[in-house]
C-alpha cells in the first residue's frame, strides 16, 4: 500500500491517483521550448510511482536521461467532482514536497509522435513525496520559495508565487474531469532549473514552510 503521512494526525491517506499539471512556470516552459497552455495540460502518475523520503529512484533501464522537477504536492482530503474554484480550497487536507521524475529522452520522443507520456512520466520511483502538513499550517500556499539541490548545488530556486494557475482553478480543472478522492495528489508543475540525474546522486528538494525531502538515485 502506498500512503503518506499527514503530520499533526494519526492518519495515514492511501494515495489514489497522482494529477500532474504541466507548464505551469513560464520560466520553465521557456526553458524545454514549449508553447503556454490555453487549458490545463494533465497526466496522471500511479500510486505505483510513490516512494517516500530516503528512498532511492531507480532509472529505467530504457532511458539515459532522468530529469528533476521539484513541485508543491496538494493532498486532498475530500471527495468532490466539479469542484468551483472558490470551494476548492476546502477539499485540500495538506501540502507536500514531491519530485516529478522524468525521462526526458523517452518524453521528447513521445511528444514528437504525439504519444501519451505516461511511461516517461509513470514509471515506478518516478513521484517521491515528502509527509504532508496540514492545510491551515501553510498561511499562503501561492508564496513559498521551492528548491531542488544535486549533490549541494543548487539547480532549481523558484517560488509558488510564480505559478501561472493557482490551486483554486487547477482543483477547478482537474476536478472537471476526474473525481477527486480523499488520498488523491495534485503536483502543481515545476520552476525553471530541470535537468538531469545519474547514478550515485543526491536530490534535495525543499519547500519553505512545507518540508523536505532527500532522495537518492540508484
Ligand atoms: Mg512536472
Amino acid at each position: 500500500m502506498h500512503a503518506v503521512r499527514l503530520k499533526g494526525t494519526v492518519k495515514n491517506l492511501r494515495v489514489g491517483k497522482v494529477v500532474c499539471l504541466a507548464r505551469n512556470y513560464s520560466d520553465h516552459i521557456k526553458e524545454l521550448g514549449n508553447e503556454t497552455p490555453d487549458k490545463a495540460v494533465l497526466f496522471i502518475k500511479p500510486s505505483t510511482s510513490v516512494i517516500g523520503d530516503r528512498e532511492p529512484v531507480i532509472i529505467p533501464g530504457f532511458s539515459q536521461d532522468c530529469h528533476y522537477e521539484v513541485e508543491l504536492a496538494v493532498l486532498i482530503g475530500k471527495w468532490g467532482k466539479n469542484i468551483a474554484a472558490k470551494e476548492a480550497m476546502a477539499h485540500v487536507a495538506g501540502y507536500g514536497v514531491a519530485i516529478d521524475m522524468t525521462l526526458r529522452d523517452v518524453q521528447n520522443e513521445l511528444k514528437k509522435k504525439g504519444l501519451p507520456w505516461e511511461i516517461a512520466k509513470g514509471f515506478d520511483t518516478a513521484c517521491p513525496l515528502s509527509d504532508f502538513v496540514p492545510a491551515g499550517a501553510v498561511e499562503n500556499p501561492h508564496d513559498l520559495r521551492i528548491t531542488l539541490k544535486v549533490n549541494d548545488q543548487m539547480r532549481q530556486d523558484g517560488s509558488t508565487a510564480q505559478m501561472m494557475r493557482r490551486i483554486p482553478e487547477i482543483i477547478q480543472a482537474v476536478s472537471a474531469v476526474f473525481t477527486l478522492e480523499e488520498g488523491d495528489i495534485i503536483l502543481t508543475g515545476t520552476p525553471a532549473g530541470v535537468g538531469p540525474v545519474k547514478s550515485g546522486d543526491l536530490m534535495t528538494a525543499e519547500i519553505e514552510g512545507v518540508g523536505r525531502l532527500e532522495i537518492p538515485v540508484q
